[in-house]
């Protein structure tokens, strides 16, 4: 059976850094007629997760098929997904070139639908936004099921765009005040963010107050690796560093993540970024003897 697509329409452009990060909205119809018949199209997508869409290849001048992670979650904007989108600047690179472009604005303009993927619910009555995984694996970040996120304490590394899923996991947490009771303290999260510079931080200002407002819950700590105001109170160069020693063996330096996460021995251990930073990751700290709860780490 060929692949079901609804088309959405560019609704929101934010340009973060130019030619390099936009954060891009698109929405969807809430219903969708196929063989004369219109079916709901259902937002049922799990924090973490991402979905298909079809953009513009700059560089093959052709539609391709690429995922994204949503940033935003259903409680707030069902049938709009929101996601981060970055130049990768590689010789294949083609859609994320693409997103960086003005086209991107004037189909924001002009309402040029781009096609997202949807599959049929269990019991074929209506169409739902298609997710990249339905179970939680140690090469995603589809959040725990509620009730055991609440239980649990995690340290997530991002890098870049990779925030992307946590923001979504973060933003869903905060609107369960982070799973508090009057009998559990909640959640424990602490957020690692590393970019180049200031102005690629995503979402700063809304992560400081989601940490004034949840102080026993969550902190936030962004990293700048190429500059840095003189008064930047975080860390500053890279979160994970490798020296070559004399022998050309690579000893990664995992002391920079200890000093921001001390008890990270004792958290869940999650990563979104590459896989070369993922692995430096899991190299450094198997280096140092630290063994976390559990690592679950997606590389794009
Ligand atoms: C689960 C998941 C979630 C993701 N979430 C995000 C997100 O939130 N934000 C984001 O920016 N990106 C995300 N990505 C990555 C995104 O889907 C794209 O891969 C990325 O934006 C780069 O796209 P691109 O078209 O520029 O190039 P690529 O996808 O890197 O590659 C372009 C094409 O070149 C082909 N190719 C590969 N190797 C070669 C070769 N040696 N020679 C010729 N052709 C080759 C590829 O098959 C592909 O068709 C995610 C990926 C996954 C799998």
């Amino acid at each position: 059976m060929s692949e079901l697509l609804v088309p959405a329409q560019i609704s929101n452009v934010t340009t973060v850094d130019p030619g390099e990060v936009r954060i891009v909205e698109l929405s969807l119809p809430s219903q969708w007629k196929i063989e004369n018949v219109w079916y709901p199209v259902l937002d049922t997508m799990r924090p973490g997760t991402a979905f298909l869409a079809k953009p513009w290849g700059a560089r093959t001048e052709k539609w391709r098929r690429r995922m994204y992670t949503r940033s935003n979650m259903i409680i707030e904007s069902a049938h709009v997904l929101e996601t981060i989108i970055n130049n990768t600047h590689t010789d294949k690179s083609d859609t994320s070139v693409w997103w960086q472009s003005d086209d991107v604005l004037a189909w924001l303009k002009t309402g040029h639908p781009i096609d997202i993927r949807v599959q049929w619910n269990d019991s074929h009555s209506a169409l739902q936004i298609y997710e990249n995984c339905r179970q939680c694996q140690h090469n995603n970040l589809r959040l725990e099921p509620d009730g055991e996120w609440g239980q649990m304490r995690v340290v997530a590394l991002a890098l870049s765009t990779g925030i992307t899923p946590f923001l979504a996991c973060l933003r869903y947490m905060k609107h369960l005040k982070f799973g508090r009771t009057s009998v559990n303290p909640g959640a424990c999260v602490t957020l690692i963010v590393s970019v180049q510079h200031e102005q690629q931080l995503m979402a700063h200002e809304e992560l400081l107050a989601m940490q004034c407002e949840f102080p026993e819950n969550f902190y936030y700590h962004p990293v700048l690796t190429k500059s840095w105001p003189k008064d930047w109170d975080f860390t500053t160069g890279r979160i994970i560093r490798t020296q070559s020693t004399s022998e050309g063996h690579e000893v990664i330096d995992v002391r920079p993540l200890l000093s921001v996460c001390p008890d990270i021995h004792q958290r869940h251990v999650r990563f979104c970024g590459n896989t070369t930073a993922r692995n430096q990751l899991q190299k450094g700290l198997q280096q140092e003897g630290i063994n976390p709860l559990s690592f679950r780490g997606e590389v794009w």
